[in-house]
């Protein structure tokens, strides 16, 4: 009886919190203002700053952590998380990084490069001499391509050469078969992605479904 009561008034509470626009962290469980916390649209788990500062820094710290952080096995993206890291120096974290900057996302980035099977770096930005890396979120795979957001150039992921590929500028790397072992090499760690039965192509989910079908035709299941 007292307990149900109790049961009762916490629910209340709860739903007033709810009412008033606030948003519960799934991790610490506090709630804050609705614009505080962050919330994944595939699994609805909501992150406030502090437990999403812990989360990237955690992994960045443990020389084992997967990167990016996942939340039932979704990628987190620079995207989604990025204002909430903006300004932040954890005393944790070795900063700054290897140029002397102490700017967050640029250790994550310089982090996330070494523990990325074949990263993709900048071609433009490497023939002037700097050394840009390219995070997976920025790689349209469909597409073997990825966009540098410090030159706005396009690099192969296949040859890592500067694209598009024209006539004049032809990818070296033509047979289907080491385009799919390259695709192979760089995407089989990653949350999301398998490799199709049928083809032999990588696949990637769909949001918030493990099910895809492939372009050949073939269903894949995508476990995590
Ligand atoms: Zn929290
Ligand atoms: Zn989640
Ligand atoms: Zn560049
Ligand atoms: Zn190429
Ligand atoms: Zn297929």
């Amino acid at each position: 009886m007292g307990f149900s009561i109790r049961r009762g008034v916490a629910n209340l509470v709860r739903r007033g919190q709810r009412l008033a626009g606030k948003a519960r962290c799934s991790v610490c469980l506090t709630y804050f203002k609705g614009a505080l916390v962050k919330t994944i649209p595939t699994c609805s788990h909501s992150y406030c700053k502090t437990c999403l500062q812990k989360t990237y820094t955690r992994a960045m710290n443990d020389p084992e952590g997967i990167l990016p952080p996942r939340c039932c096995g979704q990628e987190l993206t620079m995207a989604f998380a990025g204002d909430f890291l903006a300004g932040y120096i954890p005393k944790e974290l070795e900063m700054p990084d290897s140029v002397g900057h102490t700017d967050f996302r640029r250790r994550y980035l310089e982090i996330l490069a070494e523990r990325t099977s074949d990263p993709i770096y900048c071609a433009h930005c490497r023939s002037l001499g700097r050394q840009v890396f390219i995070p997976p979120e920025e790689i349209n795979e469909e597409a073997d391509s990825a966009v540098c957001s410090t030159c706005f150039q396009g690099t192969c992921t296949l040859c890592k050469r500067s694209n598009p590929h024209t006539f004049g500028n032809p990818c070296p790397i033509d047979s289907d078969e080491s385009r799919q072992e390259i695709r192979y090499q760089r995407l089989s760690g990653r949350a999301g992605w398998k490799c199709c039965d049928g083809c032999g192509m990588m696949v990637s989910r769909d949001v918030g479904c493990a099910h895809v079908v492939c372009r050949c035709g073939q269903n894949v299941w995508l476990a995590f």
